[in-house]
């Protein structure tokens, strides 16, 4: 479908010009290659550790049937988010299709109509939207609660880090994509700290909180989504060198700061939904500074991808 975007938008004629060439439609296009791009980087991510799973039980002795159903109940927090985030691409993908064609994207001669059509079922059917976030939050807060996953801890580190003064120490590390790795550790600590002071808050009836959950599930969609862009691309500037894949790397780094305004929003939502006063003061600070991010052009970097796609008439990443 992105295809058909960009090689509708390359011949239709509007004021003299391709539509192509209009700012408002290369950030359509540079948008729907960015979230497909993502999607599925975090769906191979996703596959591979399963694949990988799989055959690490089976050498150990586990039966075929049994590594696989292991397997995938081992990752089944990673699918869920893979399955909303790969319907909400896709939705996005044809709604925005449909708007490059304009008035033709709701005709059924254009292919985008059908597109449209079926892409809608995607985000009920497999366990709907809703569920499947409800169900990346529960199954989170089970496995802690089974002792087989650590929050507690990090989440009174991060609730103790509110209360100091902030580190303003510059980073050590080297390598790629330094500061942005430290962009989303700040994140992994806002869902903490968002999801431990509702956990603390309403213990057992979390799950009436339906709205939280689902500021929570985004905020771990999100996180998710932006670190696997951010892996995929280091790995490939590994192999192939910076220059090779400038572009991957606009993917990433836009992304990551699409990320970055989600998890803050969802995080405030969620903070304002249940506390007041000094607590909310204290958490909406603590946002504040896990969510921060050196600004970038992402206008520019948007122009750059989509110029790329316009070039070779299709989606090329
Ligand atoms: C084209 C198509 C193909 C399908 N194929 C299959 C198939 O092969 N196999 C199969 O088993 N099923 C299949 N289904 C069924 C599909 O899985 C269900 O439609 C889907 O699970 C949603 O259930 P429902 O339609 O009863 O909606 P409902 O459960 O009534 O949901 C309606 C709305 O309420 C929300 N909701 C429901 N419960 C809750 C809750 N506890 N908390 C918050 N929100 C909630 C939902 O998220 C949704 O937004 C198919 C459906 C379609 C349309």
């Amino acid at each position: 479908m992105i295809n058909n975007a960009i090689r509708y938008a390359n011949e239709r004629k509007q004021f003299k010009t391709a539509i192509a060439n209009f700012g408002a439609i290369k950030h359509k296009l540079a948008e729907m290659a960015i979230k497909v791009y993502v999607s599925e980087t975090a769906s191979y991510r996703a596959g591979q550790n399963i694949d990988d799973l799989i055959e690490d039980l089976k050498a150990n002795g586990m039966e075929d049937g049994a590594a696989k159903l292991k397997a995938l109940e081992q990752f089944a927090i990673e699918c869920a988010i893979m399955k909303v985030h790969g319907s909400e691409t896709l939705d996005y993908v044809v709604d925005e299709g449909v708007q490059v064609y304009g008035g033709m994207g709701y005709s059924a001669d254009a292919p985008m109509d059908r597109a449209y059509r079926d892409a809608r079922i995607n985000r009920i059917f497999e366990g709907t939207n809703e569920i499947n976030r409800m169900l990346i939050v529960d199954m989170l807060l089970k496995r802690a609660m089974k002792g087989e996953l650590d929050l507690m801890t990090p989440a009174m580190a991060v609730a103790k880090e509110i209360m100091s003064i902030p580190d303003f120490s510059s980073d050590e590390e080297e390598g790629v994509f330094v500061p942005e790795k430290k962009v989303l550790r700040n994140l992994k600590k806002a869902a903490l700290m968002v999801a431990g002071a509702a956990v603390q808050k309403f213990m057992m009836t979390l799950s009436d909180e339906q709205e939280i959950l689902m500021n929570v599930a985004d905020m771990a969609i999100e996180i998710y989504a932006a670190e696997s862009v951010l892996l995929r691309v280091e790995k490939l500037i590994g192999n192939k060198g910076e220059e090779a894949v400038a572009l991957q790397k606009q993917i990433a780094l836009v992304y990551l700061h699409e990320a970055v305004e989600k998890v803050a929003s969802a995080g405030r939502a969620a903070v304002t939904s249940f506390a007041e006063g000094d607590e909310l003061r204290g958490m909406l600070m603590g946002l504040k500074r896990f969510t921060k991010i050196d600004p970038m052009n992402c206008k520019d970097a948007r122009r750059q991808i989509a110029d790329a796609m316009i070039a070779e008439n299709k989606y090329i990443f």
